[in-house]
């Protein structure tokens, strides 16, 4: 019997059905704006051979001027549709539908002609854009009935029209943006014509029989948003102008509130589409940090949404339905939410992939091809390489034995999982040990390879994946009691003090921060919509209040040498909220700080000149790390053949996203 039977069960739209209730959620990968589609298709193909219900393309413009960047994609005359139809023809053998997301950029397009109700430049954005006339917004609402008959006659079973995340019709919407005093502005049902103009010319264009989803703004999560009255009102018009499904759109990308980011709670906003469940009546999508199928199950159970849409989930995994149907959901590669290799790849204009799968967007190039000879591999140290390529090689067919020094797999997974709002880490974890023992990887855990295990040696190669040690300093007073390594900080919280000093603003020392100012046991679901202004009661325009300040566990110096912003490298999408996290704690940042010398006082430094002291309890060291891979000079003199992989291999790229990817090319050429 299914342990998912709400999750699983078809869907009836009248003139046709969706097989499940599972929407793959928009998601822009890069390779939408390829000359040709072949690999988007096979990237869509692998989705659907996967069991998803209903796919939605990544973001495709009407017209030149709402492309997202200055060759953005777009859908807008036969050359274009022609090239789309491989898309349909991709998924429909599988039983998936796919429907094409009209996106029109707005202000948000990334180049000088960019269009808005009025001229109005968005902080995201360098450009200011042109005001649209009166014709500009009636040829506009045109494009988009030209663009949804050539998704028609693509193949497609329909479009999205995307009406949130603050594009174009969300400007519109808005008096944020839209300070126009003409027939698109000022009552809300002026700002509502744009809108529903659009849904009146797609439904006369495409006929009945052809889904028109459209994302409806929910909660703007900006000042001067919508009201709920006006989303409610906004979402029954829609149903009247002929829509077939409203799906859930939560926050404008200038809104500095993390929506879909790891510290979000899981479904953390599915209390805003329950509230406006009892308003309408067509079919309804819940949205955002939904990423297992528990979670996706229950909001149906409860009957919050008719369908629940996932996005990144299916980067992360492509079998993600077909493992629930088959009720080995322990199997599943969960996105843990982290950004790394999806939106922030796509932000600097690379091809998105996933950091617990990298194959996603490269199935072509990352194809799992037939061994032709078996080898007997030993894989050294657990951590994200070890782990990946130990998993992809049995799968392959290797005979794969991996060691570990430590009583349990994961090596710094162990300690990410420990930092706030990287739980998910423990997904992955579960994964891997449940993965591995399916693919008869032989782990042996408490072991330590030394030089003369290597003498009764019968490997036929060596994978040496032992991480990274972190790196110490040679400052004055450095071995003093106050100093901790992070991994002695994350391991004995309990020996730091109530004032610390943390040296170097990585990754590893923001993180460190975050973990010595929430502790797990006072982490409630409810401090994420106060620290961050979230009104639950919706009653405010946009959704948003005062943030309440909080009183900091301890007082932080974060510091690096460095001039200039600290978290400079952290992730494109996700830095600022690292950054804002911390300063809403009052943490201090300090760049251009010369260590002189640690002594009972606390750390000595010097900076702009200045001789000071920062009298601290604690000085816990994050100073980056040095690869441990003494083994090597043993495997050299035995002649051993090895690869190097992860930390070991470089601990300047130490990271798991270029670990799982490097450990997973290597496994499928061995
Ligand atoms: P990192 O990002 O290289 O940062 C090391 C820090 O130590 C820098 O602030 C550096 O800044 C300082 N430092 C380096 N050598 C030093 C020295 N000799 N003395 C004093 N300070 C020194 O390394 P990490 O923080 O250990 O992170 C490792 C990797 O994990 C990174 O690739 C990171 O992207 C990844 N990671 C990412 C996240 C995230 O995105 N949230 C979280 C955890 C880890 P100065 O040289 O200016 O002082
Ligand atoms: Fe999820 Fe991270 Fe993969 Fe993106 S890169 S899909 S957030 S696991």
């Amino acid at each position: 019997m299914t342990h998912f039977p709400h999750l699983l069960k078809p869907l009836d739209l009248g003139f046709t059905q969706i097989k499940n209730r599972v929407l793959m959620g928009s998601m822009h990968t890069g390779l939408e704006e390829e000359k040709d589609y072949t690999k988007l298709a096979a990237y869509f193909e692998e989705r659907a051979k996967g069991g998803v219900g209903l796919i939605v393309t990544g973001g495709i413009a009407p017209n030149l001027l709402g492309s997202l960047s200055p060759f953005g994609a777009k859908l807008t005359n036969k050359k274009e549709m022609t090239k789309h139809s491989l898309l349909p023809q991709a998924v429909h053998p599988y039983g998936a539908k796919i429907v094409l997301q009209v996106l029109h950029g707005g202000r948000y397009s990334y180049h000088p002609f960019s269009v808005a109700p009025s001229r109005i430049k968005a902080p995201i954005s360098p450009f200011t854009p042109w005001k649209l006339p009166n014709w500009g917004i009636e040829l506009t609402i045109k494009h988009y009935g030209r663009c949804a008959l050539l998704a028609q006659k693509a193949g497609y079973d329909g479009i999205e029209i995307m009406g949130s995340e603050g594009y174009l019709i969300n400007q519109f919407l808005v008096s944020h943006t839209n300070k126009r005093q003409d027939q698109w502005g000022g009552s809300l049902e002026n700002r509502m014509r744009f809108p529903l103009s659009i849904v009146r010319e797609v439904r006369e264009k495409v006929g009945t029989n052809f889904i028109i989803i459209f994302r409806l703004s929910m909660l703007d999560l900006i000042e001067e948003g919508s009201h709920w009255e006006e989303v409610v009102t906004l979402g029954k018009e829609l149903e009247k102008a002929g829509v077939t499904i409203i799906n859930t759109g939560i926050g404008w990308h200038e809104a500095r509130i993390p929506t879909i980011a790891t510290m979000v709670p899981r479904a953390g906003f599915s209390f805003v589409t329950k509230k406006i469940r009892d308003s309408l009546t067509v079919p309804l999508v819940c949205t955002n940090r939904i990423n297992t199928p528990e979670v996706a199950e229950n909001l149906l159970k409860e009957n919050v949404a008719d369908m629940v849409s996932m996005a990144r989930p299916f980067l992360a995994d492509p079998e993600f339905v077909k493992k629930a149907e088959e009720n080995r959901s322990e199997e599943i590669n969960t996105c843990i939410a982290c950004n790394q290799a999806c939106l922030d790849h796509v932000f600097q204009q690379k091809i998105a992939s996933c950091l617990v799968n990298p194959k996603a967007c490269h199935e072509k190039e990352l194809e799992t091809k037939p061994l032709v000879f078996k080898k007997k591999i030993a894989v050294i140290g657990s951590g994200p390489a070890g782990l990946a390529f130990a998993l992809e090689a049995s799968k392959r067919g290797h005979a794969v034995t991996l060691f570990e020094k430590d009583s349990q797999i994961g090596g710094q997974f162990n300690l990410a999982k420990k930092i706030p709002g990287k739980k998910e880490f423990y997904e992955t974890l579960r994964y891997f040990t449940h993965s591995l023992k399916k693919n008869n990887v032989q782990i042996v855990l408490n072991k330590t390879i030394e030089e003369k295990d290597l003498n009764a040696w019968d490997f036929d190669h060596c994978i040496l994946s032992t991480g990274i040690v972190p790196r110490t300093l040679s400052l004055q007073g450095i071995n003093h009691e106050k100093v901790m390594s992070y991994i002695e900080a994350l391991k004995f919280p309990e020996k730091v003090g109530q004032t610390v000093a943390i040296i170097g603003a990585g990754g590893i020392g923001f993180d460190v921060a975050e973990f010595l100012l929430h502790s797990k046991e006072d982490e409630k679901e409810d401090d994420f919509y106060k620290r961050w202004g979230i009104n639950q009661n919706l009653d405010t325009p946009g959704g948003v209040v005062k943030k309440i300040a909080t009183i900091p566990k301890r007082k932080i110096y974060l510091l690096q040498r460095k001039k200039g912003k600290l978290g400079e490298g952290l992730g494109k999408t996700t830095g600022w909220i690292h950054r804002q996290s911390l300063k809403m704690e009052k943490v201090h940042f300090l760049d251009q700080m010369e260590y002189r010398l640690i002594d009972n006082e606390g750390l000595h430094y010097s900076r702009e000149g200045k001789d000071d002291l920062l009298a601290v309890d604690t000085i816990v060291i994050c100073a980056g790390q040095l690869s441990q891979n003494e083994l090597e000079t043993s495997l050299q003199r035995k002649g051993i053949p090895y690869n190097k992989l992860g930390g070991a291999f470089k601990a300047g790229e130490l990271d798991a996203k270029f670990a799982i990817d490097q450990a997973t090319r290597l496994a499928l050429k061995i």
